[in-house]
């Protein structure tokens, strides 16, 4: 116990404190199975202290002018670059992410999304004309208040940055509740805002979970907005839980993203969509983890994705290299075993990988890359979200088959197609029912939305869109264009 980082205090109006009462939660690092650090769980006491500094800075940091707000992101960009190293150790601690991949990728998606928005607010206006039909009417965009920020442990900084960034830009002031099983990392964000010199109130960070703080925000009279990241699950418990209260909500929540593979894919496509899988240990909302394969390919495909599975290393988060690391935590690795088991119990051919620990490992929440063949898109293992490193791969005999399987999801977040037919890949990218759909490898450009439909939350998060997500529009009539 005694080395155990003690990361107590929350960040409220300005300054590190500590939580009204006591209440501690060790961070487990899913690589050691180990205690790592103490934080506190916060309570209703914690939750009001933070939401009413936010208030309070509420009417100064709206009304401060844009360039100004523009000026302290981007300090807070520089920071953030200055301790990039120290926010991927974190995550690499808290959830596993391995070393090069949490430096690059983990920590490198903030300084992404904290660059883009900057060069998104540059461009934007804050009040523009209706048309010139109506010489008097302005559509003024304003910031929505006091913003509760929730999000969850499988990116932590893309995540926060995809929120925090926007809402200050946008003029809220803002209390996260980050995941309390990876909450470090966000804690060294805290420390970069601090850094910044932001005004006390706008950022607030309270620990704590679901059940406390995350309820405690979506209840909370004074809080004009909820934006939160997780499973649908949760994002049902609060949208319910903010109805009382009239917020807005926004909700980026699971996946089941389809990669439909043509006969005519580029020679990678499988290889690629795969690796996609088994990406981030397969925690990623993203990820397309049903592979819906022409049967002229299907042979071939099976191949390829087992090929891919046997070579991907399984490692320690803490040592450098392109390997995977662990889930992040017994909980999860759990459900993935359990999934995989009833994938092997409804039929699916197990071709690669499959339940226990990969072969030489005794400890840490390590899962073996799994490859299922032969699934049939009603088996659970296609229906629910695994959230681990498990490929299915579907056979389809046409196109119309391919597209109302992808589209028998209750998600609806990113589609994937592989096909040289450019006709067809601009077909389906109008049929398939989700917020994204990625071709041929190409992601999505610089400035894009993220988000979805159906279960998966319709919440858009990055670019333009993600700032006009933090703002409400308001129409104005008899505005005096010469005043
Ligand atoms: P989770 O829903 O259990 O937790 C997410 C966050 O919500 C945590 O901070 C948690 O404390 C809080 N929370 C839990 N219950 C709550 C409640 N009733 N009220 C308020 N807050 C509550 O999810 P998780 O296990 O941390 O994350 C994994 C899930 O997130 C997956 O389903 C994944 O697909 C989804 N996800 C979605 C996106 C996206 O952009 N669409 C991105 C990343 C992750």
């Amino acid at each position: 116990m005694a080395d155990l980082a003690d990361k107590r205090k929350l960040y409220i109006d300005g300054a590190w404190v500590d939580p009204a009462q006591p209440n501690d939660l060790e961070v487990i690092d899913p690589t050691t199975e180990e205690p790592v650090a103490v934080i506190s769980i916060g309570g209703q006491a914690d939750t009001d202290r933070a939401v009413a500094a936010a208030k309070a800075a509420f009417p100064a940091w709206s009304a401060t002018p844009s360039a100004e707000r523009l000026k302290h992101v981007e300090r807070i960009l520089e920071i953030y670059k200055r301790r990039n190293d120290d926010i991927a150790a974190a995550m690499t601690t808290e959830m596993g992410a391995p070393t090069d991949m949490s430096r690059e990728d983990q920590a490198g998606s903030g300084s992404f999304h904290i660059e883009t928005f900057i060069d998104s607010f540059k461009d934007f206006e804050f009040i523009r004309p209706l048309g010139d039909h109506a010489p008097t009417s302005m559509v003024a965009w304003e910031p929505i208040g006091v913003v509760g920020l929730v999000t969850p442990w499988n990116w932590p900084m893309n995540q926060v940055t995809l929120k925090v960034i926007p809402a200050i830009l946008a003029g809220n002031t803002v209390v996260l509740k980050p995941s309390e099983i990876a909450p470090l990392s966000s804690m060294v964000f805290a420390e970069v805002l601090d850094e910044a010199g932001l005004p006390k109130g706008v950022f607030n960070l309270v620990n704590g979970d679901g059940p406390g703080v995350g309820t405690q925000l979506s209840t909370h009279p004074d809080v004009e907005m909820i934006s939160f990241t997780g499973s649908t699950r949760a994002g049902i418990a609060i949208t319910k839980a903010a109805a009382d209260t009239v917020k807005k909500v926004a909700l980026e929540l699971g996946g089941k993203g389809a990669n439909i593979v043509f006969a005519d894919a580029d020679e990678k496509a499988v290889e690629r969509g795969t690796r996609h899988v088994f990406y981030n240990s397969g925690q990623s909302c993203n990820a397309p983890t049903r592979m819906l394969v022409e049967r002229g390919a299907y042979d071939k495909a099976i191949e390829a994705a087992r090929k891919v599975a046997e070579e991907t290393r399984v490692g320690s988060a803490h040592e450098a290299g392109k390997h995977i690391g662990p889930v992040v935590s017994k909980q999860q690795w759990d459900k993935i075993q359990d999934l995989i088991q009833q994938g092997i119990d409804e039929g699916a051919r197990l071709v690669a990988g499959g339940p226990g620990l990969p072969e030489g490992v005794n400890r840490g929440y390590f899962v073996r890359p799994t490859v299922f063949a032969d699934v049939t898109n009603d088996m659970t293992i296609a229906r629910q979200e695994i959230f681990g490193p498990v490929l299915s791969i579907i056979p389809f005999d046409t196109e119309e088959e391919a597209v109302r399987i992808a589209n028998d999801t209750i998600y609806g977040l990113t589609n994937y197609v592989q096909t040289q037919d450019g006709a067809r890949r601009n077909r389906l990218a109008r049929q398939l029912r989700s917020g994204m759909v990625e071709m041929n490898g190409v992601s999505r450009g610089r400035g894009s939305a993220f988000g979805g439909v159906k279960a998966s939350g319709r919440a858009r998060e990055g670019g333009v869109w993600g700032l006009e997500e933090f703002m409400d529009s308001k129409q104005i009539s008899g505005w005096d264009q010469d005043a």
